[in-house]
């Protein structure tokens, strides 16, 4: 499979990554469940380089997947309100296609509240903290958000408001359209975040 890749670099010297790092599945092993190990781009002390790392379930992770979902269900509630009721008929009304639409949004986003809010109590006697994906150290830091914009290859790179460390350049993201090839595996941690096995897809 063929993904477009964003690069990060540093203003300052010559670092150089792809955020190729965080595709794939992970999941951690919780008895017969497996749940989503969530990654994204962040700075290892211990490789000293940008890679994908772990980030863990919190509360405030978990206020985002419950705000999505009420917007999702306040949408359709004002939908439904305004949707005429013909009650004398034998058939339902039609659904529109938003409210089709709506209707799965609602149902996925409260999958992933759920899963989220398992992976938390699956989590909650862990003792380690958020790992690097590559190495395994303790004490790395995710990038702060930023957009990725994969289509405007144009572009030129966008500061991401965090600071190399050890060099004081800028970070910066792009994406020039290049894409890369590549087989993603699963992969399994235990609830420490240590990989347990690799399995081919
Ligand atoms: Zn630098
Ligand atoms: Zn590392």
């Amino acid at each position: 499979m063929s993904m477009p890749v964003a690069t990060y670099q540093c203003t300052a010297c010559e670092l150089s990554c792809w955020d190729a790092g965080t595709w794939g599945y992970r999941y951690y092993v919780y008895g017969e469940t497996k749940l989503r190990l969530r990654a994204a781009m962040g700075w290892c002390p211990s490789c000293m380089d940008l890679n994908a790392v772990e980030v863990l379930p919190d509360a405030s992770g978990e206020l985002l997947l419950q705000r999505k979902l009420q917007a999702f269900q306040a949408e359709l509630d004002v939908i439904i309100a305004v949707t005429p009721k013909k009650r004398f008929w034998l058939f339902q009304p039609r659904k529109s296609t938003r409210q089709r639409c709506l209707e799965g949004e609602i149902e996925s986003a409260a999958e992933s509240l759920a899963e989220y809010q398992l992976t938390r109590t699956a989590l909650s006697a862990r003792q380690s903290q958020a790992r690097c994906l590559r190495c395994g150290a303790e004490g790395c830091s995710v990038l702060p958000p930023h957009e990725v914009d994969y289509v405007g290859t144009d572009a030129s790179p966008v500061p991401i408001a965090f600071v190399h460390p050890g060099c004081g350049g800028q970070i910066t993201i792009a994406c020039d359209g290049m894409r890369l090839n590549v087989s993603l595996t699963d992969k399994a941690y235990d609830l420490e975040g240590r990989q347990v096995n690799e399995i081919e897809p």
